[in-house]
């Protein structure tokens, strides 16, 4: 039974190393050399860790093999006709080095006067945490302005859940409560990101925390975390609700399947309450991710969307900020600079 306890594999900086090497020797036709600037770890890399990563548009990171994820960085040579010299760009797919050789086709140009020149933010707010955040909210969180509808956001610090708060409060929820784990993350979302109140989970009882947080119910659950923090939030949820099921970090590092079973309690609260709670990937909305990047720069320069990021300088630390990440050490994105 899945109630067995699971074993739990940490990610530590040691499973990472830095090697020495020289690009090249030379740019193919289709090609370019981009010189990075900022690279992106991600929840999502602990499932590339395993040699099942438990979604089939996820392949594992082969050991001794370079690792890739989110990057953003600027042409340095080109031999392509759609990207020239000077040219910020970005990618799902860039390699976790200084400098690198890739094929156009891996490659989004981007904007910088989109994010008044703070490029990093195509990895975070204005990227692909901005636009789960959003169309997570969109797609699957049936916010509806003026409805009166209590919105709740676990992993409320994190470069998705921050934004998605602000979303359900720009989008009309009544209240947008937080959940996350520290006092300080709590002072942020209420302070500076407008979130009506904020739960430390690592402090007293969460269910009883949501219950004075949320005297209304919860309306809509976007949830970042899974596992015991989000039964509690279920149990709390109104008839009729909305979980938008983005991602569950905290089985990230056990032996379990993706989505991770549910208990009885909860599977049965959200049957006989009627809640909605359907898988969600950014992934599958290609179609509306340049409108979604256009949305939320603008957001963002207007000030109704604030950016939090945690950044951390080297390459040689992407090990270090990966594991950090995991653990909470981030506060809104957690992004590594790698040059200026
Ligand atoms: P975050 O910036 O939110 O960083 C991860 C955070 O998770 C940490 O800061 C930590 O904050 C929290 N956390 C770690 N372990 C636990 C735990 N055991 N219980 C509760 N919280 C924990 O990462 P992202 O915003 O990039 O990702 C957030 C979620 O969204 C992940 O589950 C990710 O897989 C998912 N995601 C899904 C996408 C999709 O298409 N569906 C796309 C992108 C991300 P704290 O201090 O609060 O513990």
């Amino acid at each position: 039974s899945y109630k067995v306890t699971r074993l739990i594999f940490l990610p530590v900086p040691g499973h990472f190393r830095v090697e020495e090497a020289i690009v090249g020797p030379f740019l193919k036709e289709g090609q370019v050399l981009v010189r990075t600037l900022f690279l992106s770890v991600d929840p999502y890399m602990r499932c590339r860790m395993n040699e099942d990563t438990g979604a089939e548009y996820l392949a594992p990171w082969g050991l001794s093999e370079c690792v890739d994820g989110g990057g953003v960085g600027v042409v340095e040579l080109s031999r392509c006709d759609g990207l020239s010299v000077d040219d910020m760009v970005t990618s799902f797919n860039w390699h976790w080095q200084t400098q690198c050789l890739m094929d156009e086709k891996l490659l989004q140009k981007v904007e910088p006067q989109l994010v008044d020149g703070h490029i990093s933010y195509f990895l975070g707010a204005v990227g692909m945490p901005g636009l789960t955040a959003l169309l997570g909210v969109r797609e699957k969180g049936h916010v509806t302005d003026g409805a009166n509808q209590t919105m709740v956001v676990s992993g409320a610090a994190g470069a998705c859940g921050s934004v998605a708060g602000q979303i359900g409060r720009v989008d009309g929820c009544t209240r947008v409560v937080g959940i996350c784990g520290s006092d300080e993350k709590c002072r942020v979302l209420v302070e500076d990101l407008g979130f009506s109140a904020a739960v430390n989970y690592r402090q007293g009882d969460v269910a009883t925390a949501l219950k004075e947080s949320c005297p209304n119910g919860v309306d809509v659950y976007f949830d970042n975390v899974g596992g015991p923090i989000s039964d509690a939030v279920i149990a709390q949820m109104n008839n009729d609700g909305h979980v938008i099921l983005c991602g569950q970090i905290s089985q990230y590092n056990k032996d379990v399947p993706y989505p991770p079973p549910l208990c009885d309690e909860t599977r049965e609260a959200l049957k006989s309450k009627n809640i909605t709670r359907e898988r969600f990937t950014v992934l599958n909305y290609m179609e509306k991710h340049e409108a979604g990047i256009i949305q939320l720069s603008q957001w963002v320069r207007e000030g109704q969307i604030k950016v939090l990021e945690t950044v951390v300088n080297g390459i040689e630390n992407m090990g270090v900020a990966f594991c950090s990440m995991m653990k909470g050490g981030n506060i809104g994105k957690q992004i590594i600079k790698i040059s200026d």
